[in-house]
């Protein structure tokens, strides 16, 4: 007993300067999925671990110069979102109707104030429009057409449906109707954006959602998540990404989470809350109950996917039960950590 009590010590000791709270902290993934080092070229991976790093970058400076962690989100998913490598905004996949309706959401652990929307169509920036709902609607969530009017009403940046068109996305769509047996629409039409970064892209079928959790220096956090969805998707299908609880999560109570993958398992185990929970209830580490839920829980029922994470004391965590997650994590005084496969850290 002696002995380990003064083993624990001795490490508390040793590990002491490490284990001191972050002023600030940032986790972002872009995606999880089946994403080998055989599937990348060397000019692929180097595309997505600068996207990931300026990104991460980008968040961190908000929080270094006392910005909020929604500031943070905002100014780092704007990023992805206007990246054609990522499926949010610019570059997210099809609908089978040949369509882009995009699902964003945002939740404050502050104040547990949340906006979402779900199937919007002419927002450059999804997110903000998450924000604009939370922050100046008396709802959490809207969608479709209803949300269209309100993100031109609130005057937040619009674009043509044809702004978010992407070479390698719509081959991905034809792909997929070819397999299921269903026709392929009409081609869209209008001004599309010149894409050369998207040719770098390799096609990772229907992952590359994008999500932010940050930790300010005021001690809040928050999680933002935005997606294309799922390729081919019908019927107006929504996933988890813009479900408060599902794909994105945050109380200052516990933590924040970001959520990519099968969307409808997220939503069937509340991935999200169901992490922060294990926190809140359970006192697991973050890590101990990102793992809980991922590895166990949604391995168990048959989802596919991963989390990232923040806590109030500036612990970090993500897990993912792919073969890859474009992942990247960032704090106040460390050095900064990419990832895309499995056997890095
Ligand atoms: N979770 C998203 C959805 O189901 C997709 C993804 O993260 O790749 O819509």
């Amino acid at each position: 007993m002696r002995v380990i009590a003064l083993a624990v010590v001795l490490a508390s000791l040793v590990t002491g300067s490490a284990m001191a709270q972050p002023k600030w902290a940032i986790v972002v993934h872009g995606g999880a999925g089946v994403i080998e080092r055989a599937d990348l070229t060397p000019q692929q991976e180097a595309a997505y671990r600068a996207a990931m790093t300026k990104v991460t970058k980008a968040g961190g400076e908000v929080l270094e110069k006392g910005g909020s962690a929604l500031d943070a989100i905002e100014a780092a998913i704007h990023l992805l979102e206007d990246d054609p490598l990522f499926n949010s905004a610019r570059g997210a996949v099809f609908t089978a109707e040949g369509r882009n309706e995009l699902d964003a959401s945002i939740m404050d652990g502050a104040t547990l104030k949340a906006g979402a929307v779900a199937g919007v169509t002419r927002t450059r920036h999804p997110i903000s429009l998450a924000r604009a709902v939370m922050e100046t609607s008396p709802h959490v969530m809207l969608m479709g057409s209803g949300a269209d009017t309100f993100s031109k009403e609130t005057g937040l940046e619009q674009a043509e449906p044809s702004y978010f068109f992407t070479e390698r996305r719509w081959r991905s769509l034809e792909k997929f109707l070819a397999e299921q047996k269903l026709p392929v629409p009409p081609r869209p039409t209008g001004p599309v954006v010149a894409d050369e970064a998207a040719a770098l892209a390799h096609d990772e079928g229907k992952y590359g959602t994008v999500g932010v959790v940050a930790l300010d220096q005021a001690g809040h956090v928050a999680a933002g998540t935005s997606t294309g969805g799922t390729t081919g998707k019908r019927w107006g299908r929504v996933g988890d990404s813009p479900i408060i609880g599902a794909g994105n999560y945050a109380s200052d109570a516990s933590c924040a989470v970001s959520a990519t993958g099968t969307g409808e398992y997220f939503i069937r185990l509340t991935v999200a809350r169901e992490i922060c929970a294990l926190v809140e209830h359970k006192g697991l580490s973050l890590q101990a109950a990102a793992d809980e839920v991922v590895q166990n829980k949604l391995t168990a029922l048959g989802g596919d996917g991963g989390v990232i994470a923040v806590a109030p004391d500036g612990q970090m965590a993500w897990s993912y039960n792919t073969s890859g997650m474009y992942r990247a994590r960032l704090a106040a005084g460390e050095p900064l950590t990419v990832g895309i496969y499995k056997d890095e850290p």
